[in-house]
């Protein structure tokens, strides 16, 4: 008899439940939207209810769809917007605000303040992370501090935190479940990556009670049973998204990375069993891994304008009508004819930190045209992933893997192929694009037994792969050019 899988991706936007099989084939899918709520300029939140129904509508539809029975189902797993904070009171089950969501500003005064306060390297030392609004612990702190009367709750045992998985178990098991899972623990700001366990330190500076917290298990493992359908299933794998992407293009030796090709791009290094801290600005992060084997670690860096600046070329610029249009623009010259984008629209990120720089064009010749400029665009991408990883090699020094891509850049086979000129290394780009819901799905096959851990490499193993095609010369001269165009960029703003 076949055994069928359910992964809940809770996204930022939007929630959504797959079915696959025991073979990694995605049997029904059904997503629904959720409000983003913008309360003023910097401050983003969910409604946890709606999520949950999001949720689960999803899962019923998509289980409708399959033609199975909720009780054809094994297990189920689930992977999340990382950092956003849910906070509840565990007799009624009410949330006591929104959830804060990973991309809320609201906290950044609390950050400058643990900054001013000398707390940076421990920070640093202790969770893998840099001082910032995007991780959960301020924004916990922040809700004890201006939602009425929450403290004193909290300090009484009444009110619990989580991530959104936290929230989901929570509900779905009817307040039996309280956990989460080492890659969403890892990015609260408030657990020890290296000791596992949640920092008294850390927990004393935010003022946050311990008795609030999930308890923190591998990604793999049995998280307990929730309700589906009437039908009690257990959860067998956790996962924040971007670790859960890691796993699902099966980057789990030292070197193996991962780009998520979205918005913005995601780009994970699995380092093995060393937690690496970075000399140049990467996030040192837990990876996904299951009960019965070595905790793994990985770096973490991101580009906050990836597909963004084709977004920019279509809907600012007019230059193309749809994101795909950009390929034909890019193959119909044979090279950028020496400009450059740089797409600093809110800042260079690693590794050059340069918050006040903005967006240049350089090396506008005469003859520089429509096809040059968009070229230029979807090259930047390339560039600045390049960048992430030549800071992530140096800081590892693990020899450098198959490049895997996923995200909906990664289509773009003009793009692929640019990587893995600029980079001089293989990148390869899945059949099945669902790399994050997927490795949620190989956790829980491995957990409960359904899927075999020597067959799990054979899974989703069809890609497009693509192999550099230029010359060291010609690599080092485009590679030059960049390097100029952000240091113009730096330069410009630079009073
Ligand atoms: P997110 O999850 O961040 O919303 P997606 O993975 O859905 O992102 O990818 C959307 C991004 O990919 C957009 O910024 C869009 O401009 C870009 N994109 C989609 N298709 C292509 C393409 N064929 N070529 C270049 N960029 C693309």
């Amino acid at each position: 008899m076949k055994k069928y899988i359910l992964t809940l991706d809770e996204g930022t936007t939007s929630a959504r439940a797959i079915i696959f099989d025991e073979c990694g084939n995605i049997v029904s899918l059904a997503q629904n939207e959720f409000t983003q709520i913008y309360p003023k300029a910097g401050y983003v939140e969910h409604d946890p209810i709606e999520i949950l129904s999001a949720q689960y509508s999803a899962i019923t539809e998509c289980i409708i769809k399959s033609g199975l029975t909720a009780d054809q189902i094994s297990a189920v797993g689930i992977t999340n917007q990382r950092e956003t904070a849910v906070v509840w009171n565990r007799h009624t089950g009410e949330p006591i605000y929104n959830a804060i969501v990973w991309q809320c500003r609201r906290t950044a005064g609390i950050c400058e303040q643990l900054k001013r306060d000398g707390y940076e390297q421990y920070i640093a030392d202790t969770t893998g992370l840099k001082i910032d609004a995007y991780f959960s612990g301020t924004k916990i702190k922040w809700l004890l501090d201006n939602i009425e009367g929450a403290r004193e709750l909290a300090q009484r045992g009444d009110l619990l935190f989580g991530t959104v998985d936290t929230w989901l178990m929570w509900k779905l098991s009817g307040g039996k479940i309280h956990a989460t899972d080492q890659t969403n623990a890892s990015r609260t700001m408030l657990y020890d990556i290296h000791n596992l366990y949640w920092d008294k330190k850390l927990l004393e500076i935010l003022d946050i009670p311990e008795c609030m917290l999930p308890t923190v298990q591998k990604s793999g493992s049995n998280y307990g049973s929730i309700d589906i359908m009437g039908v009690s299933l257990p959860v067998c794998g956790v996962a924040g998204d971007q670790q859960s992407a890691l796993f699902g293009q099966h980057c789990v030796n030292a070197g193996d990375l991962k780009n998520t090709y979205g918005t913005g791009c995601f780009l994970l290094m699995n380092t093995g069993e060393t937690a690496v801290s970075s000399q140049n600005g990467m996030l040192t992060t837990i990876a996904a891994t299951v009960e019965g084997t070595p905790t793994q670690y990985a770096l973490e860096g991101s580009v906050f304008i990836g597909g963004a600046v084709i977004q920019w070329l279509r809907d600012e610029m007019k230059l193309i009508d749809n994101a795909a249009q950009s390929e034909d623009c890019a193959r119909a010259v044979n090279d950028s004819a020496g400009v450059y984008i740089v797409p600093a629209f809110s800042g260079l990120g690693a590794p050059y930190w340069d918050m006040y720089a903005r967006g240049t064009i350089c090396g506008l010749s005469r003859g520089a045209n429509r096809n040059h400029i968009v070229r230029a665009g979807l090259e930047s991408i390339a560039y600045q992933t390049n960048d992430l990883i030549t800071a992530m090699q140096n800081d590892a020094e693990v020899k450098l893997g198959t490049l895997k891509a996923d995200g909906g850049a990664a289509r773009n086979r003009f793009l692929m192929q640019f990587q893995a000129d600029i980079s001089n290394t293989t990148v390869s780009v899945p059949e099945n694009a669902e790399a994050t819901a997927l490795g949620a799905a190989l956790l829980v096959g491995i957990t409960a037994g359904i899927i075999n851990t020597k067959d799990i490499k054979n899974i989703n193993s069809t890609s497009t792969v693509f192999s550099p095609q230029i010359n060291n010369d010609t690599r080092n001269k485009l590679l030059n050019g960049w390097k100029s165009a952000i240091k113009s960029t730096i330069e410009f703003t630079k009073e």
